[in-house]
């Protein structure tokens, strides 16, 4: 079995949308970007990379790449995923947690659960999400920014 972590931050802005875990949240600001900016796939991807020990994002969907514009994270999702399988590992189980002050992702919680589970075509029951707030302290708290975090256990 292999363990690997994940975090990521985006700053949030006027006019982006608010894509969380593959789930439109209806909001006036979202995170900014290069991709669509989706911030726990963004994690959840480094922490598989992390336990396979294949590198980072940087690494496969780079920033000066136009190709990933806009880009689904759905997607980059998926391509990571298949490349944890080619390197002989499946997805035990994966725990995400998302650090917003607003909106309230607690009605969302089932959806991104079942998005990141079809996306990896694995059991729901391998796929927590968690979300959480910062009591208004740091960035998050002061709703300038999203961040959030990811463990991933891999099996051989
Ligand atoms: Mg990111």
């Amino acid at each position: 079995m292999r363990i690997g972590f994940g975090y990521d931050a985006h700053r949030l802005d006027i006019g982006r949308k608010c894509v969380l875990c593959g789930v439109e949240i209806p909001s006036s600001f979202g995170p900014d970007g290069h991709s669509d900016a989706d911030v726990p796939i963004h994690a959840l991807m480094d922490a598989m990379l992390g336990a396979a020990a294949l590198g980072d994002i940087g690494n496969y969907f780079p920033n000066s790449d136009k190709r990933w514009e806009m880009a689904d994270s759905d997607e980059l999702l998926k391509e990571i995923y298949r490349l944890v399988l080619k390197s002989g590992y499946t997805l035990g189980n994966a725990d995400v947690t998302i650090v917003l002050e607003s909106p309230r992702l607690s009605p969302y919680i089932e959806q991104m659960r079942i998005r990141l589970s079809e996306a990896l075509g694995v059991d729901i029951g391998r796929i927590s999400v968690k979300a959480t707030t910062e009591e208004k302290m740091g960035f998050t708290g002061a709703g300038t920014g999203v961040s959030a975090m990811a463990v991933v256990l891999l099996e051989e």
